[in-house]
């Protein structure tokens, strides 16, 4: 798609935020531009800076593992990040950085239109809980207008971290039928004007 491979060159030229300095390539994210299915982690790590891609490191193979457990490829799903670009030595993304890249993520949500955006880690849980820990969060999905969020454990977590692993699979088991039932909302007839929803699953 056009618009979303126009959107990609903005983030690699953008200088909206500290985090243009050091980087070495902006990350803008990687994968189907009509993805049902969207994953949000948190920044670039060294990898990803090198390379440009999203979740190119060890965090990425394991989640291409969890994906494939699920019968999807990362063809399938499109994966980026709240903070397009590295933070210097993979410090957490500052808030005013986090807000000044959220205009992109935004955009990249408007094109794609996913049914559903899989959160990774504690940054991008606020895209569809505040105040709420990610230990609480994880596998609490949320209806917000027409995009059902579900938060998960970041990957990399369940490295550093070998009991986060079976929440992590858990989790990422539940995605093809959470998947399939905002399919079959997708598909149903819709009213003239549809308010706004939240609903938990
Ligand atoms: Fe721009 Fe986002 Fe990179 Fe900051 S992190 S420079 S806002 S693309």
């Amino acid at each position: 798609m056009q618009e979303l491979e126009a959107l990609a060159e903005q983030i690699r030229h953008c200088t909206r935020c500290r985090l243009a300095r050091n980087r070495t390539h902006a990350v803008p994210g990687s994968g189907s531009p009509t993805a049902r299915l969207m994953f949000v982690g948190e920044a670039p790590g060294f990898h990803e800076d090198q390379q440009g891609l999203p979740f190119v490191g060890a965090a990425g193979n394991l989640l291409e593992t969890l994906l494939n457990e699920i019968n999807m490829t990362r063809a399938q799903v499109f994966i980026t990040n709240v903070v397009k670009c590295r933070p210097p030595d993979n410090r957490d993304p500052q808030p005013d950085e986090i807000e000044a890249c959220r205009w992109f993520l935004d955009q990249q949500i408007a094109l794609i239109k996913p049914s559903m955006i899989v959160t990774l880690g504690r940054f991008s849980l606020q895209l569809a809980y505040s105040g709420v820990s990610i230990s609480r969060g994880h596998g609490q999905a949320k209806r917000l207008g027409d995009i059902l969020y579900y938060p998960m454990f970041h990957p990399a977590a369940a490295l550093h971290q070998p009991g986060y692993r079976s929440l992590l699979e858990q989790d990422m088991h539940r995605i093809p039928e959470l998947l399939s039932s905002m399919q079959q909302i997708d598909a149903a007839p819709q009213p003239p004007s549809r308010p706004e929803q939240l609903t938990l699953f």
